[in-house]
This record gives structure tokens, sequence and C-alpha cells, in this order.
């Protein structure tokens, strides 16, 4: 029998393959998908430590934390006061950070700021 769990995480939340560490990520080579804690949410992008990061939180969702295996909560990012990025939902937990699905981070990258 092979061990599924030998990175000491859970599988990937939206494909269920083993998700591999990357430095503070955790990446999945299955669907490409990605988990980044809170800080590296704000540098990636670009806000700074006392910048506007407002979570608009929902249901919790069926998706489990990989790291804590709870969980997550589906949730949209608010990036300044009047803009909330309806269109992108995420999965976060409230420990250990926010999963992004395949293209998510990059969209919200680009999401314009103002
Ligand atoms: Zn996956
Ligand atoms: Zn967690």
């Amino acid at each position: 029998m092979t061990e599924p769990y030998r990175t000491g995480l859970a599988p990937c939340p939206n494909c269920g393959r083993e998700l591999r560490i990357d430095a503070e990520r955790l990446r999945c080579d299955g669907c490409g998908g990605t988990m980044l804690g809170y800080p590296e949410v704000r540098e990636s992008l670009g806000i700074p430590r006392e910048g506007r990061l407002v979570w608009v939180d929902g249901k919790l969702g069926r998706r489990k934390c990989p790291r804590c295996t709870a969980h997550m909560l589906v949730t949209c990012i608010r990036l300044t006061s009047t803009k909330v990025l309806s269109d992108l939902t995420l999965d976060r937990c409230e420990t250990d950070g926010v999963w992004f699905d395949r293209n998510e981070l990059s969209k919200l990258i680009a999401a314009p700021r103002s």
C-alpha cells in the first residue's frame, strides 16, 4: 500500500491529489490549485501590513483545509472600501490561509483596485 499522506497534508480540496509543499505555499500538480498563507496573500496582492484586506465570508463550504482538515469558508475578498470581487469566490481557512483554484490568484492580482 502506498502512504497517501506523505507530506502530512490532506489531499487537494479540488481534485483529491496529493499536494506539494513549495516554500510557504501548497501546490497541486493535478489541477493547478494553490494555498497561500495570509502574509503571502498580502504580498502577492501588494497590500502592505496596514493595508485593507477584508474577507466577506459566506457559509462553510464542502472543501476542507489541506493543513488542518477543517471545512473552509466560502469567501469573497474586498480590496477597497467599495469594491467587492463577488465574481471570485474563494475558500479560506481562518487559521491557515486561502485556497486558490487555477487562475484565481492571477485574476485577483489583475483585478482593478479602485
Ligand atoms: Zn488539485
Ligand atoms: Zn486550516
